[in-house]
């Protein structure tokens, strides 16, 4: 009843076109159809692979700004869906045992109130019914890599993560979550600090592949 009250008042609206939806729907049927989930593969700069369900462009773009600077923490379930089919057309569901994802600074996820990562992270997890958690801290403040070109997001991502210290990755294989991949020097950064510390296989994946502006 409550819930009922509560999806009169708020009711859930569809990620990418903000038209209201019913609540067991995680976006419209319209963008459903019209968004292609298909796998993209990209072959980053940092030399890392990365596997990604949407490009970061137009309404994709518009629902991942939403939903990481406004807080829009619905939209986490349509992304993970579209993750999750991604991962099952590319043939990798049995690849992996443990999900994890990029950490953020504590501070920055005081400000933001959330991982966007994580929460993705989580209901991929959920999906496969394999666990999801942090393996990852981040260390070290540094700049948005938002704010600088290729050269200076290789510098800026080095040395700021490291393995939580009450964990063990050796052996594991991991699949590593992130929002957006353009360099993917924190991805590259991120896998490199777990296959250092014994890790068998990391595979990369983000919401969505972008291009450096
Ligand atoms: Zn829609």
């Amino acid at each position: 009843m409550i819930e009922r009250i509560i999806s009169v008042i708020f009711p859930n609206r569809c990620p990418y076109c903000n038209k209201i939806i019913g609540s067991g729907l995680t976006e419209c049927g319209e963008c459903f159809k019209e968004l292609d989930k298909t796998p993209k593969i990209s072959h980053t700069d940092a030399g890392i692979i990365c596997i990604s369900p949407f490009f970061y462009d137009s309404k994709v773009r518009q629902s991942i700004l939403k939903y990481k600077f406004r807080g829009v923490a619905f939209n986490a379930r349509s992304y993970a869906k579209a993750m999750c089919s991604a991962v099952e057309s590319a043939g990798i569901k049995d690849d992996f045992d443990i999900i994890t994802f990029v950490p953020l600074s504590k501070s920055r996820e005081r400000e933001r109130g959330f991982n966007q990562s994580e929460k993705v992270a989580e209901i991929v997890g959920e999906f496969f019914n394999k666990p999801c958690r942090a393996l990852l801290v981040k260390t070290k403040n540094n700049k948005n890599q938002h704010d600088l070109n290729l050269v200076e997001r290789r510098e800026n991502v080095r040395g700021v993560y490291s393995v939580c210290k009450n964990e063990d990755v050796s052996g594991m294989r991991i699949l590593l979550i992130d929002d957006i991949v353009t360099t993917g020097n924190t991805l590259s950064e991120c896998l490199n600090v777990l296959k250092d510390s014994g890790a068998e296989n990391v595979i990369c994946m983000s919401i969505a592949t972008a291009t450096l502006d």
